[in-house]
């Protein structure tokens, strides 16, 4: 199943995310190869393609890995698919709509012996690491996370992100939170503010207030409505000096220094981190930035706000 080519593999949802990133990550590999692609509509040239996943994992068992790049909400019958059906299984951020179902995810790649790979695609910007070095042995004081982008321009018309499941504002919102939760202590939620639009499910935006055991206290400022240049940036105030992450990880400063940073390749890494994986005969399922979120909702203050149309 390890050809010269890579192992194959088949990618599930052939939607914004896949034909951005997976499909050209998958492309440039040379530890995968695309053996199928499997979505009702979308559609790959130059591989089989499927319109659902139970056919291909019947027809298909030479395929040993599935990239399931759907949104959360129909993910987890599709895993537990391909789990039963003893694959190993990559999945786009977030790894599911409850922390609940996730957990139940990482039980039945133990039992299948196979790899369950929760991916956190901003983890591997290429500053992260840096700074979770440079933080290390240092006092945090403070951070302060301001995400701030336009909705229509990076989710034009996809109706999921505002249904029950589809996690609003913090789809965006946990790529600030999966860095978070990489380069600190543990932190959790002792406020929040959901702010919710007349006409929709989910948050528009969300203020978010965490603490944590070593005493730091940390916000978050999430916004779907900024126009014009987009915000996403750490702040890292700690006793010997100020680490500003930029542009969701890709850029770091000390103090106002400019640091080295490596070049942008979150998918490539994503995919060399999946490859390790299987083999090494290992999983990879981080639920603390999804615990945040679901804590958010669960202690979230809601305001209502104008109502959001596309
Ligand atoms: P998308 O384009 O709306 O959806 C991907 C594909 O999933 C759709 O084209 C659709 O293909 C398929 N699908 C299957 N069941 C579906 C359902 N019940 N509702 C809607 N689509 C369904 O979404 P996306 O932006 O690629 O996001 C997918 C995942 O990637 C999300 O979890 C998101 O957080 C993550 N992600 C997105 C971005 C981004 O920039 N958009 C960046 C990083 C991560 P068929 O109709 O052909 O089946």
């Amino acid at each position: 199943m390890v050809s010269e080519a890579g192992t194959k593999i088949a990618v599930v949802g052939i939607g914004k995310i896949a034909r951005d990133q997976h499909l050209p990550s998958i492309a440039r590999s040379a530890e995968f190869e695309l053996a199928a692609a499997v979505s009702r509509h979308g559609k790959v040239d130059g591989v089989d393609n499927y319109t659902d996943l139970e056919t291909m994992l019947r027809e298909r068992p030479d395929i040993p890995a599935v990239a399931l790049c759907v949104p959360p909400v129909p993910r987890y019958a599709m895993a537990v698919a391909a789990l039963r059906a003893g694959r190993h299984v990559l999945l786009e951020k977030p790894p599911g709509t409850t922390v609940g179902e996730v957990e139940a995810l990482v039980e039945l790649a133990r039992e299948k012996n196979v790899t369950l790979f929760a991916t956190w695609h901003s983890r591997f910007a290429p500053c992260v690491e840096p700074a979770r070095r440079w933080l290390q042995g240092k006092a945090v004081r403070h951070i302060d996370i301001v995400w701030k982008e336009d909705v229509r321009r990076w989710h034009p018309g996809q109706a999921w992100i505002w249904e029950p499941g589809g996690f609003g504002v913090f789809d965006p919102g946990i790529n600030a939170l999966s860095i978070l939760t990489a380069i600190v202590q543990p932190v959790f939620v002792t406020e929040a503010t959901l702010k919710m639009p007349e006409n929709r499910q989910t948050p528009i935006a969300a203020n978010l207030l965490m603490s944590s055991l070593a005493g730091f206290r940390v916000t978050a400022d999430f916004d779907w409505r900024q126009e014009g240049p987009q915000t996403w940036d750490i702040r890292i105030e700690t006793e010997a000096g100020l680490l500003l992450l930029s542009e969701g990880g890709s850029r770091m400063s000390i103090d106002g220094h400019e640091q080295p940073s490596g070049l942008e390749a979150e998918y490539d890494g994503i995919y060399h981190r999946f490859a390790e994986l299987l083999k090494a005969g290992e999983s990879d399922v981080d639920l603390a930035p999804h615990r945040l979120v679901a804590d958010a909702f669960l202690l979230g203050r809601k305001v209502d706000v104008e109502a959001f149309h596309e």
